[in-house]
């Protein structure tokens, strides 16, 4: 079986080809197209450097093309992205403008090229399916949240790998089975008795912490949309709601206006004036750029906030665990959110911490009862192991 995932950026196209041998899987293929202006070309591109590079003679070989779907207004779960479940992620458009429209117009236009072949997504917020009603609201009247105003939570792939390989690097192989499982045996998150509880902060361009108790989500960081939680790389995170009409009033912004800023001007880049990577923002402090220095301290106290409200919730952790461009790169920033919490169990070993970059690695001092772990993401094989699974129990 060969599944075709496809990450679709507003001008990139990136993939990662999977083939499956039972559960075992190989990337076949992988490649990335980056200032697209024309998406029916980088699709013929990818196909074609797919059939170069030998990792197909044909396109039917491919059984499917998997989609990290991000939102959609009633849909969750991995489904197949009929034209009902497009028009329901069209109704995202206004609250994730920088992910849903893309994401439409690429899988469009992989129907129009290859019709006979399924089309499936795993929405970002599938890992948030069982997460308790309390995580779910916002205190709205009733018929906002009627109309779908609720908490969903984002970046669900790349946290359910940290929940499978968290747990399979803290030899809790029950755990770990239980997590490779979820979507299509979940909901009963009771594994025995011994809880295994897990924060995961993926740090990146977007960024999000995330409670797991025995491999299953208890929420996220990201609520309604993925403007919302931490503070990303230029969109806002969390915002008090009446800054809005506050600063349509007082400033005379229109709709156009505050999405723009919400979900382009805002974030690190508001908060450092006008730089939105980290590295960036690290240089600029180091040249003694205060509002450098405050994006990062913001950064990492909204990171800790984070930790602080999952930790309580689970009444402890086994594992802290890094991801993302940001998570799996940064070593001083792992250290400024770990440092001073000795009473909760949390020791990083500074030379591990250090030398760790961008590889798997446990950070924590040996003697530390919390385990710290650099973990790198694997969306693509999450949303190309869920595609299988759909297949098979469909086919
Ligand atoms: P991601 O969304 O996971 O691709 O992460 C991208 C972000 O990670 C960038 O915008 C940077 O802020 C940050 N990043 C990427 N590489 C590094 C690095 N080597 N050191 C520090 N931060 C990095």
């Amino acid at each position: 079986m060969k599944i075709l995932v496809a990450n679709l950026g507003s001008t990139s196209l990136k993939w990662r080809l999977f083939a499956f041998n039972g559960q075992q899987s190989e990337v076949l293929h992988k490649g990335g197209l980056e200032r697209v202006t024309d998406y029916p070309s980088a699709i013929n591109d990818c196909l074609g450097q797919l059939k170069e590079a030998g990792a197909i003679q044909d396109e039917s070989e491919l059984t499917a093309v998997g989609f990290k779907t991000v939102l959609a207004q009633t849909v969750s779960g991995c489904v197949e992205l009929t034209d009902a479940v497009l028009q329901d992620m069209e109704g995202g458009n206004l609250i994730a403008p920088a992910h849903n429209p893309p994401y439409l117009t690429g899988i469009r236009l992989f129907a129009e090229r290859m019709p006979q072949t399924p089309l499936v997504g795993l929405f970002e917020t599938a890992f948030y399916q069982w997460i308790p009603e309390t995580a779910k609201r916002y205190g709205v009247p009733h018929s906002w949240h009627q109309a779908g105003v609720r908490r969903w939570g984002f970046h669900g792939a790349s946290h359910k790998f940290m929940a499978e390989r968290s747990a399979e690097l803290c030899g809790r192989e029950d755990i770990a089975h239980r997590a490779r499982q979820l979507y299509v045996d979940a909901g009963n998150s009771t594994v025995g008795d011994a809880d295994f509880r897990v924060i995961s902060c993926h740090l990146g361009g977007s960024s999000s912490v995330t409670g797991i108790r025995n491999g299953i989500a208890i929420g996220n960081s990201m609520g309604l949309s993925p403007q919302s939680g931490l503070p990303h790389n230029n969109r806002v995170g969390d915002l008090d709601a009446m800054a809005i009409p506050f600063m349509m009033q007082k400033k005379g912004l229109t709709l156009e206006h505050v999405i723009r800023d919400l979900c382009s001007e805002g974030g690190l880049k508001g908060v450092s004036g006008g730089y939105n990577d980290l590295r960036d923002i690290q240089s600029e402090a180091n040249k003694g750029n205060e509002d450098a220095q405050l994006a990062l301290d913001f950064f990492v106290a909204e990171v800790r906030r984070w930790i602080g409200a999952y930790y309580l919730e689970l009444n402890g952790i086994d594992a802290l665990v890094f991801t993302a461009g940001i998570g799996e790169n940064q070593a001083s920033m792992r250290t400024a959110i770990c440092e001073n919490l000795g009473n909760l169990g949390v020791y990083l070993d500074p030379e591990a911490n250090e030398s760790c970059r961008a590889t798997e690695a446990v950070i924590s001092h040996e003697d530390s009862p919390v385990k710290i772990m650099v973990i790198p993401t694997n969306e693509e094989l999450v949303v190309a192991r869920e595609v299988k699974r759909f297949l098979e129990k469909n086919s």
